[in-house]
């Protein structure tokens, strides 16, 4: 055996150490739930569901009174500000297996997906006590950020009572920056620019990106109160319909917001990356690039318009511009 390969393997052993391992200790959230936290969570996401904000209409709901949105199940554990420094959060075995890996040169980390279910709604005053346990270390993988291994862990999530609330999975991938795969060469023997990342197209959005195929921007719109939505997805905000059709956007719109990514660099794009978030003249907001457009002079209120581009991969992307 390669002197490489037996360094991988007693890493790998000592990594494969921490399967099965709790965290830490249960760490309870800071506040007990609570209907500012709701209300401020609510205006961040443009939630207007009443069962969240409206202590009349939910008191007369199936809830019987105000409930938090599901989706919160994890907020009301996080840390909060210090999780900017590991220094100043409490050492559990995660950070320990994460230091692990930065030792041996798996310096790089990115979230790559989560998964929550949810047991019940929470209400003011419940108590949300979290433990979280590293459940899986995946096989060595080659990736587009370099080779790494996929780590994941579940977090059970228990009331005051000790009653089950739900879970979440979330995995993340420690890679070693700069050790990427040999890249796919172009006819002329250079290096092939990396393809942009395909949009994941599942039952509730694929229709939004075969039309942009056929060159036309939809917007999802509510059957039962016409309220417009966008990204697609299945239930409408508003009235809770799941009845909806869909019109088509002129492209027209002007900029809500912008920022502009300088990292950590993504295959397929060029950076500095602007983003604009745009307020369609048919009344919902949309996020996309921008092109043709200094950054310097991009502005809050600028008119654009939109095109659409065929990106490499294949993929038909909406690109705003500053319009005419
Ligand atoms: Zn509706």
């Amino acid at each position: 055996m390669s002197e490489i390969a037996k360094q991988r393997e007693a890493f790998e052993a000592k990594i494969r150490e921490y399967v099965g391992v709790k965290e830490g200790p249960p760490a309870s959230g800071p506040d007990l739930v609570n209907e500012p936290m709701i209300r401020h969570w609510c205006e961040v996401l443009g939630d207007e569901n009443p069962a969240y904000l409206d202590p009349n209409f939910a008191k007369s709901s199936v809830h019987g009174g105000i409930v938090a949105p599901p989706t919160m199940l994890q907020a009301w554990v996080m840390v909060g500000y210090p999780m900017h420094d590991p220094a100043l959060v409490k050492p559990n075995k995660q950070n320990e297996l994460h230091a692990l890996f930065d030792e041996h040169g798996y310096t790089g980390v990115v979230a790559t997906d989560t998964t929550q279910e949810y047991t019940r709604y929470l209400r003011p005053g419940d108590q949300v006590t979290a433990e979280t346990t590293i459940e899986s270390i995946s096989e060595q993988k080659a990736t587009a950020l370099g080779i790494g291994y996929f780590i994941e862990t579940r977090t059970v999530f228990t009331d005051q009572n000790g009653e089950d609330l739900g879970w979440m999975t979330f995995r993340v991938l420690k890679f070693r920056p700069g050790e990427q795969p040999a890249a796919p060469k172009a006819d002329d023997g250079a290096p092939a620019k990396p393809t942009r990342i395909v949009s994941p197209r599942g039952h509730d959005n694929t229709w939004w990106w075969e039309a942009l195929d056929q060159g036309k921007l939809l917007i999802q719109k509510c059957s039962s109160c016409g309220a417009l939505r966008h990204p697609p997805r299945p239930m409408c905000g508003k009235c809770q319909s799941t009845e909806w059709e869909s019109i088509e956007s002129s492209g027209r719109g002007t900029v809500h917001s912008y920022t502009v990514l300088h990292y950590p660099p993504i295959p397929g794009y060029d950076f500095p990356l602007p983003v604009v978030l745009v307020d369609l003249e048919e009344g919902t907001r949309m996020i996309a690039n921008i092109v043709d457009c200094p950054i310097e002079d991009i502005r809050i209120g600028m008119k654009v318009e939109c095109r659409f581009e065929m990106t490499e991969g294949d993929i038909n992307l909406p690109f705003f511009y500053p319009a005419k």
